[in-house]
């Protein structure tokens, strides 16, 4: 464990270190860190005396595993699932002040848990833009957070589920546009609330088609003009192809692609992330949450299209990115989930434990904004760091709920495992 020192040199001794830049783990003499970057990795450089308690501190990783901190690129914030009881809710929480309060203790659970950035690829209001700022400034403890707004939803869309004379309320998570125009406002409003990326959201399980070509080309133009990607849920095979030909930087779940629209994806150069958690989480929860067994079924099929997808991609290049959807909805628990899609990467995409420990940690870097910069343990990235006492290479479940983690560091600082209050919110049976 670390001994007492108030410096801002910390050195990492001994263990094993699985630096994800796809080299193979090797044993570690001596990871610095200064500040909040790594200095150096390899031997301990001559002027770091161990013996300056005063301002050197140590870490002894004998018998442990060392890495970078996962990253989740698929982690709903502010949703307010779960239902809470004695709680004003619609399908969520519809107070922001309630919500935002939630959601800033429940990400301590994140961290704790060994993830140490998140991509919130929608929210509601403007809450996950106040918690990546607070976090920032130190005022709460959690994850970096890169965050997008409300979806952008039209008619058809997941997402608008009430009938066409409510609307979307500020309380939903999608924001009504049906027009061009009113789609590029709402890129222009949210950008200028400060999100760091776009969402868009065709159908909940790509039963139809509700963006035109055009439509997504006029979005991803708008934003990207403004240096803001944008991402969608697209769970279609039109959306998928028409989302790679509009230029979107990366598509989450694609679960219904057939060979052409990953070709096309391919081609286009857009990342992929299925985020098949979830899926794989409705069907083994779907009975006990009271889903008739037709749907389960669907679910099914959309998470056995999941694993062709990732298997087809790895084949032909695509980049495949780490998601699991968690908080978006009372069976996607904080803190228990992040590291779960690293397993269906090796159990159904036939990836190798270390391709998916670099899905979840180099390539995620990308959706945090910080590709180069933060993912692998290398000189001069950002000190995210985790230790393990077990191999994630023999077993990357070992990443998962973080019942293996030792050691958490976040930008260069430890985060104490022992504080906060790690009891999850009540696990009610009330439905996704
Ligand atoms: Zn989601």
């Amino acid at each position: 464990m670390a001994s007492n020192g108030n410096g801002t040199t910390t050195v990492i001794r001994n263990g094993t270190l699985i630096d994800a830049t796809g080299a193979e783990a090797t044993h570690n003499e001596a990871v610095v860190i200064e500040g909040n970057r790594i200095r150096s990795v390899g031997g301990l450089p001559p002027d770091v005396n161990l013996e300056d308690r005063d301002n050197v501190q140590t870490i002894d990783a004998s018998g442990q595993w060392i890495m970078p901190g996962l990253i989740d690129g698929h982690c709903h914030l502010s949703f307010g699932f779960p239902v809470m009881t004695g709680v004003a809710s619609a399908k969520g929480t519809n107070s922001p002040e309630f919500s935002s309060l939630r959601a800033a203790r429940n990400l301590g659970t994140i961290l704790r848990s060994g993830v140490t950035s998140v991509a919130a690829p929608g929210g509601t209001w403007f809450i996950d833009v106040a918690l990546r700022d607070a976090v920032q400034a130190g005022l709460i403890e959690g994850p970096r957070i890169n965050c997008a707004g409300r979806f952008i939803v039209t008619y058809g869309s997941i997402a608008d589920d009430e009938p066409s004379w409510v609307g979307s309320p500020e309380h939903k998570l999608g924001k009504l546009c049906n027009t061009r125009d009113e789609m590029i406002t709402e890129v222009r409003r949210q950008h200028k609330h400060g999100v760091n990326f776009i969402k868009i959201a065709d159908s909940t399980y790509g039963q139809t088609q509700t963006f035109s070509r055009e439509e997504l080309t006029a979005v991803v133009d708008e934003a990207h003009r403004r240096n803001c990607p944008v991402t969608i849920h697209s769970r279609g095979a039109g959306s998928t192809r028409d989302a790679a030909l509009a230029g979107m930087d990366w598509i989450l779940h694609a679960d219904l692609a057939e060979e052409a629209d990953l070709d096309a994806v391919a081609e286009a150069g857009s990342r992929l992330m299925p985020s098949a958690t979830f899926l794989w989480r409705a069907v083994e929860l779907g009975e006990q949450f009271g889903r008739p067994q037709n749907e389960i079924d669907n679910i099914r099929r959309h998470a056995e299209g999941t694993a062709r997808v990732l298997q087809r991609s790895r084949e032909l290049g695509i980049k495949i990115l780490c998601g699991t959807d968690s908080g978006n909805s009372t069976p996607m628990p904080y803190g228990e989930l992040h590291a779960n899609e690293a397993e269906i990467l090796v159990k159904y995409g036939g990836y190798t434990p270390m391709e998916a420990i670099q899905s979840i940690t180099k390539e995620n870097a990308y959706v945090i904004g910080l590709e180069g910069e933060l993912g692998t343990l290398e000189e001069g990235k950002l000190a995210d760091i985790i230790m393990l006492d077990s191999d994630p290479l023999a077993d990357i479940t070992v990443l998962q709920g973080g019942k293996h983690l030792t050691n958490v560091m976040k930008d260069g600082q430890l985060v104490n495992l022992a504080t906060g209050d790690d009891n999850f919110l009540p696990f009610q049976q009330v439905g996704f």
